[in-house]
């Protein structure tokens, strides 16, 4: 039997993407358990997760005896490694995880891990990339699109929202966008509402249509 609650989660390959994901995950409270075949980077992660295990994960003995199969989820961190990256998907689902994540490295890499098991593939740096993209050519401080269209960003407030409430300036009906928090200067977000009045210097937290959205942006 597994020592691991269904919501943990075990960590394949914990270079760069897969230590920001470990990392994350503890500090939101989740068990990990990091399996890497470096010793050194094994020696690194220790003191940081749950667990740490110096393994071949392509190994589904390995990841048997580990308890993973038990454990709710497991991501998938190996990059350049394209046959260690799919051997793992491989064995994961062979001990039976039911929710698995890896990060492809590009588009054929992505398909082969698709077709291979994986639940979910993620494209860290197409998606940073295109994430980039919107920031450097506009006004938003920040960018998050999601699958169908839709997007939030942080950006400056337009001129004339200035000094009005959110029903006055009637952004949603004028622009097409939402505005959902309001930062003022070292204050926390608050949520907006319809009396909120927004002020020269605040940050506004946006949601709408990506086209929308970035339309609103350009306006700061
Ligand atoms: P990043 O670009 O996110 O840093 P890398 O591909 O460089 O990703 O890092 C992948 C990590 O996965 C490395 O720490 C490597 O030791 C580990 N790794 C590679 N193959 C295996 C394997 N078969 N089993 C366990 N860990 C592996």
């Amino acid at each position: 039997k597994s020592p691991f609650p269904s919501d943990s989660v075990a960590i394949i390959g914990l270079g760069r993407f897969g230590g920001a994901v470990a990392q994350s995950l503890m500090h939101v409270g989740h068990e990990v358990l990091g399996i890497d075949e470096d010793a050194e980077v094994v020696q690194r992660w220790t003191d940081r997760l749950t667990h740490v295990v110096q393994a071949d994960a392509t190994d589904s003995d390995v990841l048997r005896q580990l308890g993973v199969g038990q454990m709710g989820h497991a991501v998938v961190g190996i990059g350049d490694d394209i046959e260690a990256s799919v051997l793992s998907v491989l064995a994961l689902e062979e001990v039976g995880v039911s929710d698995i994540w890896a990060k492809a490295t590009g588009e054929r890499h992505g398909r082969i891990l698709e077709r291979t098991g994986a639940h979910h593939v993620v494209y860290p740096e197409a998606a940073m990339g295109e994430r980039v993209a919107h920031l450097v050519t506009g006004k938003m401080i920040d960018f998050i699109e999601f699958d169908d269209g839709f997007a939030i960003a942080k950006t400056g407030a337009p001129a004339e929202t200035l000094d009005k409430t959110l029903s006055e300036s009637a952004v949603r009906s004028r622009h097409g966008v939402t505005v959902v928090g309001l930062k003022r200067g070292r204050h926390d977000f608050i949520y907006a509402k319809a009396d909120t009045i927004v002020e020269t210097g605040d940050i506004l937290v946006i949601s709408g249509p990506t086209d929308r959205v970035e339309r609103f942006a350009a306006l700061a």
